[in-house]
């Protein structure tokens, strides 16, 4: 197992929904030692690339966001859930549904902080459906600017996201991917990678 697996069985939990909670290291509390040793394997693994930006969505990518960028010595841009004001035509738009709150939300990028020659590091907490990954790669693609690569924490891998993304070709690298957990004992399996 490694650092994050680690860290899941420790201290993560099943909850019903297929949800695991970190809320104790990552996305409630956060474990800024822990997001150092993710930010130092981003960029291992994403070494080589031309990555000048990094993008994730609020809220609970940005803390990792901003550790990962440290790294890359890059700014990181938010996409902002939109509270649908008439923001078209300044910014970038896409439909995004939460996975853990059922809902659709636009998120947006303002036409400011995203241009053709950006060449962008998407960064998230999870990856499920794919949804917020889907919507933040229109937006790059909206602004005419590349996807370099894509760095999840926590990839729940028998949810269709990873597949949909992989498929589409891009570089997807997950710290930690479950291929199964269990409400009921509070089992999580870990794909070997
Ligand atoms: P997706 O769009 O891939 O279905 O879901 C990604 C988003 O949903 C992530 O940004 C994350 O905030 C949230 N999410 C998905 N699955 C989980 C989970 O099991 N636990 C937690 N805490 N958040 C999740």
């Amino acid at each position: 197992m490694n650092f994050l697996e680690e860290r899941i069985v420790k201290d993560g939990g099943v909850k019903e929904g297929n949800v695991l909670k970190v809320d104790r290291f990552l996305n409630h509390q956060m474990d800024i030692e822990l997001f150092n040793e993710m930010g130092k394997e981003f960029y291992k693994r994403f070494e080589g690339k031309k990555i000048n930006k990094i993008l994730t969505i609020e809220a609970s990518g940005i803390g990792i966001a901003c550790i990962v960028a440290q790294y890359f010595h890059v700014p990181v841009v938010f996409a902002k859930k939109a509270k649908s004001i008439n923001i078209e035509g300044e910014s970038y738009v896409a439909d995004v549904e939460s996975f853990t709150h059922k809902v659709k939300n636009q998120v947006i990028v303002s036409k400011k902080v995203l241009s053709p020659e950006d060449r962008v590091l998407i960064i998230d907490d999870f990856l499920a459906n794919g949804c917020a990954l889907l919507g933040l790669i229109s937006i790059i693609q909206s602004a005419g600017a590349s996807v370099e690569g894509i760095g999840i924490a926590i990839e729940k891998g028998f949810q269709p996201g990873g597949t949909v993304i992989r498929n589409l070709g891009y570089q997807l690298e997950s710290l930690a991917i479950v291929e199964s957990m269990d409400e009921k004992t509070g089992e999580i399996v870990f794909r070997e990678q």
